[in-house]
C-alpha cells in the first residue's frame, strides 16, 4: 500500500493519538467519495451536471433556486443527491475503534448524506443538516427519505399540499447557530483534531481556537495547492489508508 506521508510523521501522529483522551473528527467530502459518493464540487461533476440540467450544483443547491425553481431543484436533488450511495470504509472502522477506546468525543459531519448505514458513531453533529430530515414548512410534519424518493415530481406535504423542505443546509443559508456552538465547543476541547476532507460549502470553518501547542490538528486534503498555517500537518494520502496506520 503506497503511502506518501513520511514515516516519522505517521509515528508522531500515532503517538499523539495513543496518548489522547479527546479526539474530534470532522468529516468532509473525501469521506463521502471514498465511500462511493461523488464530489459534485469537482470540475468534471460540475461540467456533467451543468450539461444535464443547465445549472451547476452550487446554483441548484441554493435557497434562491429552491424558492424559484422547486421542480427542477427536486429533479436534481432526487437523482444526484438522494441517488448517491455510500458505504462504510476502513476510515469509519478506525473511527469506531477510537470510539470503543473512549477517545472519540464527537464527530462533526459537514456532509449532509449522513453516516453510512451500519456505522454506529455516537455524538454526531450534522453541521449542514441531513437528507434524512424532511419537513413541511407549513405544519412541520416530518417525512422520511423514502417519501421524497417515491414522490412524483415535487414532494408535497400530504396535509397542506405545499412543497416539503429538505433538511439540508442550502447554499446561502447560515449554519444553525446552536449546532455551530456545539461543534466549536467540541473542537476547542479536543487534544487531537482530525479534519477528514474538505467542506463543500467552502466557508472555511476555523474549527478551533485552541492554542496551537495544546492541540494537534491534522488536515486531510488531496488538493496540492492547499496551504493552511492553522494545522500541524496536511496529509495527502487516502483517509481510509491512513487512519488505520495511526490508530492501534
Ligand atoms: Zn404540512
Amino acid at each position: 500500500m503506497e503511502i506518501r506521508t513520511d514515516e516519522k510523521i505517521i509515528n508522531y501522529i500515532k503517538k499523539k493519538i495513543k496518548n489522547s483522551h479527546n479526539i474530534v473528527a470532522v468529516l468532509g467530502i473525501e469521506m463521502l467519495v471514498e465511500g462511493g459518493g461523488c464530489d459534485l464540487d469537482s470540475d468534471s461533476e460540475n461540467y456533467r451536471v451543468e450539461e444535464e440540467y443547465g445549472f451547476c450544483p452550487e446554483d441548484m443547491l441554493s435557497t434562491s433556486f429552491f424558492n424559484a425553481k422547486v421542480e427542477k431543484f427536486y429533479r436534481f436533488y432526487k437523482k444526484e443527491i438522494l441517488g448517491m450511495q455510500q458505504h462504510s470504509t476502513a476510515a469509519y472502522d478506525a473511527l469506531l475503534k477510537l470510539q470503543k477506546q473512549g477517545k472519540l468525543s464527537a464527530v462533526i459531519s459537514q456532509n449532509f448524506h449522513g453516516i453510512p448505514q451500519g456505522v454506529h458513531l455516537s455524538n454526531v453533529i450534522e453541521l449542514n443538516g441531513s437528507i434524512n430530515v424532511n419537513q413541511c414548512p407549513h405544519c412541520d410534519k416530518d417525512f422520511n427519505i423514502q417519501y421524497i424518493i417515491d414522490s412524483r415530481g415535487i414532494p408535497h406535504c400530504d396535509h397542506c399540499k405545499v412543497a416539503i423542505r429538505p433538511g439540508i443546509r442550502l447554499i446561502g443559508e447560515r449554519v444553525d447557530s446552536e449546532l455551530m456552538t456545539q461543534a466549536a465547543m467540541a473542537c476547542d476541547a479536543a487534544d487531537v483534531l482530525l479534519i477528514l476532507g474538505k467542506n463543500m460549502y467552502n466557508d472555511r470553518l476555523e474549527y478551533s481556537s485552541a492554542p496551537e501547542h495544546e492541540q494537534l490538528k491534522v488536515l486531510f486534503s488531496k488538493n496540492e495547492f492547499e496551504r493552511n498555517s492553522k494545522v500541524d500537518f496536511i496529509i495527502r494520502d487516502d483517509i481510509y489508508k491512513f487512519l488505520p496506520l495511526i490508530i492501534d
